[in-house]
């Protein structure tokens, strides 16, 4: 299985080629992907769906990398999370934004686990390689995250402690303005 893994991480760092983090140290785009990865191997060691879903989870969002591509390389099940956790990038930002919480409690129990996932990696980035945003634009960031993954509540103690622990951190580093 550990092969399949890397094979996963090697194609999103292909897929997600040259793009960069917002973030100060303008990180590999992938750093994100292995850091979300990393999160559910640690709470959900045993399914490789979800990891190798957790490494491909922004390839059809934000890359030339399709679900077909994906569920040749890696099978349906792995292709169908991806887009369940994909949003539909035709919608303005603060509508995907709104519907990413009103979407959430509707999720499977693994997209449910992958977004709290992807949503700790993206609230930890705030602390590790803050955005050039203004201060109240990065408390409302760290608000919308803890609304999304609200519903989460008891789904999983690893990625759960988490993701309050990357909130926390944040919340240390920048104020708790809110
Ligand atoms: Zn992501």
């Amino acid at each position: 299985m550990i092969d399949r893994y890397f094979e996963a991480a090697a194609y999103a760092a292909l897929r997600h080629g040259d793009q960069r983090r917002k973030g100060a140290l303008c990180e590999p785009y992938v750093t994100h992907v292995l850091d979300v990865a990393r999160r559910l191997a640690a709470a959900q060691p045993d399914d490789g769906v979800l990891i190798i879903g957790g490494l491909l989870h922004d390839i059809v969002e934000d890359t030339e990398g399709t679900a077909e591509e994906i569920e040749a390389r890696f099978g349906g099940e792995v292709a169908a999370l991806v887009l369940e956790v994909s949003d539909d990038k035709s919608l303005p930002k603060a509508e995907r934004k709104r519907l990413k919480i009103a979407h959430f409690p509707k999720k499977s129990e693994r997209a449910r686990r992958l977004i709290l996932a992807d949503t700790a990696s993206n609230v930890a980035s705030l602390t590790t390689s803050p955005p050039d945003w203004p201060l109240s634009r990065i408390v409302d960031y760290i608000d919308w995250a803890e609304r999304v993954v609200a519903p989460a509540r008891g789904l999983d103690p690893v990625l759960e402690t988490g993701f309050a622990e990357s909130a926390a951190a944040a919340r240390a580093q920048f104020g708790d303005a809110a």
